[in-house]
């Protein structure tokens, strides 16, 4: 099959002194956070509040959690506080009266808190929704840390190009991606023989395929290392999330399809592994905790404490790894054509997944019927000919929406 995507490399490679950091520049970061009542909005926010003289709080979003919202931008003396469902408007602005930070509500709204002028946008909210928010952060020219995976999945060389046209500076939030980034700094690309994320396997690791085909809401939500939203923790227990996240280092790293990996590793120390020519392989470890790569990306190239637990090699004794099951994991089989394929076929996977990632949790299909429900969307899309090429993001929504259409008409025979 045809690699049909080129390999570029956008990290951030200035010079120490040009780069924008919270410990580099004298004034504080002035930080808006994208998603902020989320998982990673907060983790974002208790980063915040251990050293606030580093940090001046712009604009915070959400969709439906006015409240939280509300108290996170008085907690933290947000100017902006943005809600994405407009019904939850009265809320905000009633819990935010007399405190003098603005409130506002709607779609357009979201994608206006992310064009408040900022050092660096926290870019954290779930899912395709999070594409035109996050493209108006990344025009600013500002630092964008990157969770909001979405973008580099669905709409990776048009996201990439939108950043090289800003010059902002994208700084991966992924904990797998924060550790490439961190072992890969100043590697000469032809250097690199493989990237290899590490994946904690889920909480089906060791079942039989007819357990997770009968696998409920309740037990993939257990996952056994990482604290998530309910999006990622599913496609955590599909191994949907490894594939995703793939997908997000092509777009990342300069190496080609053919260099990316990823393997089973249960303890979620390692993050991510780089073989270079020479038969060297680096690794980055750390607990399971996001405030770590949260840190990195907040205050690179320096470094920012994190409250998280030291790393006690000796305590944890065994580091085991192991290889990936497409069989009974399906959905990384899926992912990986998906990206071997290329064009939009990575947006339609996207929006399938995340129809059937909510039809699972409302209890419409079975757990492993998420790949064949993906797998039978990509075929459709191919199909009628929306798997092509994208220049620009009104493309990729339009494929988005078409993908869940397809889903939708597709999940009724389920
Ligand atoms: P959560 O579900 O915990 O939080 C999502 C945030 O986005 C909330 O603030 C939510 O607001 C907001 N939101 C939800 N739907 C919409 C919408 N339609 N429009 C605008 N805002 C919306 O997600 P996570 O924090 O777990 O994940 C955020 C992103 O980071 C995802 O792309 C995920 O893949 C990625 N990521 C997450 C990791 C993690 O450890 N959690 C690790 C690596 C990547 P409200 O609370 O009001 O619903």
């Amino acid at each position: 099959m045809a690699v049909t995507a080129s390999v570029p490399h956008r990290l951030p490679e200035a010079p120490r002194e040009a780069r924008r950091s919270a410990g580099e520049i004298s004034r504080p970061m002035r930080l808006s956070v994208l998603g902020a009542t989320g998982s990673i909005g907060t983790s974002t926010l208790d980063l915040v509040s251990r050293t606030p003289e580093r940090f001046e709080i712009v604009a915070l979003t959400a969709q439906s959690n006015a409240k939280e919202l509300a108290a996170l931008a008085i907690r933290h003396g947000a100017k902006l506080a943005v809600i994405g469902d407009e019904s939850r408007f009265d809320e905000l602005r009633d819990a935010l009266a007399k405190t003098g930070i603005r409130a506002a509500a709607g779609a357009g709204a979201l994608t206006e808190a992310a064009l408040e002028p900022a050092d660096c946008v926290m870019a954290a909210i779930v899912g395709a929704a999070g594409l035109r928010p996050t493209f108006a952060a990344a025009s600013q020219g500002g630092r964008v840390a990157l969770a909001n995976k979405e973008c580099l999945v669905s709409a990776g060389h048009v996201f990439t190009a939108a950043i090289a046209r800003s010059g902002a500076e994208l700084l991966p939030v992924d904990s797998e991606h924060s550790a490439a980034f961190q072992v890969l700094s100043g590697a000469d690309p032809q250097a690199i023989d493989k990237i290899v994320l590490t994946a904690s396997g889920g909480p089906f690791r060791s079942w039989t395929r007819d357990a997770i085909a009968a696998a409920t809401p309740e037990q993939a939500l257990k996952h056994p290392n990482w604290s998530m939203g309910a999006k990622i923790t599913i496609d955590s227990a599909s191994l949907m999330n490894k594939g995703l996240e793939l997908i997000e280092a092509f777009h990342l790293f300069p190496v080609s399809v053919e260099k990316l990996d990823c393997i089973v590793h249960p303890q979620s120390i390692v993050h991510c592994l780089v073989s270079y020519v020479d038969g060297s392989v680096l690794a980055q470890m750390a607990p399971p905790d996001m405030r770590t790569p949260i840190a990195v990306a907040l205050a690179w190239p320096d470094r920012m404490g994190a409250p998280t637990e030291k790393l006690d090699l000796a305590r944890l004794a065994t580091l085991t790894f192991e290889a990936p099951d497409e069989e009974r994991f399906p959905a990384l089989r899926v992912a990986r054509a998906a990206m071997r394929r290329g064009d939009t076929a990575p947006a339609v996977l996207n929006a399938a997944n995340e129809v059937a990632v909510k039809a699972f949790l409302d209890r419409r299909i079975k757990f492993l019927d998420i790949a064949a429900l993906v797998e039978e969307t990509l075929e459709a899309a191919e199909r009628q000919g929306a798997i092509c090429a994208a220049t620009n993001l009104d493309d990729i929504l339009s494929v988005d929406e078409l993908a869940r259409i397809l889903s939708n008409e597709k999940l009724s025979g389920y």
